[in-house]
């Protein structure tokens, strides 16, 4: 069964890059069928940002990055903009940890106003290293962590968190902490997520499941809110080394040609999760992505 008109068919959280192949990377996302791309920000510098103007170029690169491909492919992109977790490491031993600490928090600020100027959908990634850091950089971490949920809870918004892998424990001990800071655990999303989390046993929190092909047959039963994504890295120096970005498409196919109920699924993580956690749904027109 082919996908269904006016379906659309979303990739919840990819990075695409100036230096990579940006608008050609959404072209094969399109192709495949892909109509809406949630865009997170990264680095596109060299060295990790050290000034607060450093974040507002990099949010201006990813917010001129969803236009063009708007533009020149006709996907809809929302982007999805925080500094990034892992720059405090890098800022630390450059700045000293309370003053990468201060600069990040200027940066959450600054993600937070393009939120209320509706020039992005969510805060992300926000969270932890997936790697051990030294404990005066965690300190700096945790208190960025809950400074990133009081923002989006000033920012009427969803996070998306970058952590390590979450055990379920974890997905509750997440779902806490956004509660703790005024945050509903529904509005919190762990990205990258590679297992299957049983809906009861979350929190609330929302998973964003890596569209791998057994996850994803694994997953598409599952009752919402829940999303797909490639996590999509646009690295010409690391061809290969993630999901493409026309994965997800892909994977809705596969859905849609699986049985009597397989279109039906797809409305989970494309329409439904989006219109749970993010407060307004997507749509697609007869020329493509509104
Ligand atoms: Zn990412």
């Amino acid at each position: 069964m082919p996908l269904p008109r006016g379906l659309p068919v979303v990739d919840h959280h990819c990075h695409l890059s100036p230096r990579g192949d940006g608008v050609l990377a959404a072209e094969r996302f399109r192709a495949a069928g892909g109509t809406h791309l949630f865009l997170a920000t990264q680095n596109y510098e060299e060295s990790v940002p050290l000034s607060l103007e450093a974040y507002a170029r990099q949010f201006e690169v990813t917010g001129g990055l969803a236009q063009k491909v708007l533009e020149e492919v006709g996907v809809r992109v929302y982007p999805v903009l925080a500094p990034y977790p892992v720059d405090l490491v890098g800022a630390s031993a450059r700045l000293g940890a309370s003053a990468a600490l201060e600069l990040h928090r200027s940066a959450l600020d600054l993600a937070g106003r393009w939120v209320r100027e509706k020039k992005a959908v969510a805060l992300g990634e926000v969270g932890r290293p997936h790697f051990p850091v030294s404990e005066e950089v965690s300190a700096a971490v945790e208190d960025a962590f809950r400074y990133a949920l009081e923002v989006a809870r000033d920012s009427d918004c969803p996070v998306v968190v970058h952590s390590p892998d979450l055990t379920p424990e974890g997905f509750v001990e997440l779902s806490e902490r956004a509660r703790d800071a005024g945050l509903p655990p529904e509005r919190v999303i762990k990205h990258y997520a590679r297992s299957r989390v049983d809906p009861e046993s979350r929190g609330g929190v929302v998973p964003s499941y890596l569209a791998r092909r057994e996850l994803v047959r694994e997953v598409s039963n599952d009752p919402g809110p829940w999303f797909l994504e490639t996590d999509y890295l646009d690295d010409p120096r690391r061809p290969g080394a993630v999901l493409d970005l026309a994965t997800v498409p892909r994977r809705a196919v596969a859905i849609a040609e699986g049985g009597d109920r397989g279109t039906d699924l797809l409305w989970t993580p494309f329409v439904e999760s989006i219109e749970r956690v993010y407060g307004w749904r997507p749509e697609v027109g007869p020329e493509g992505a509104l």
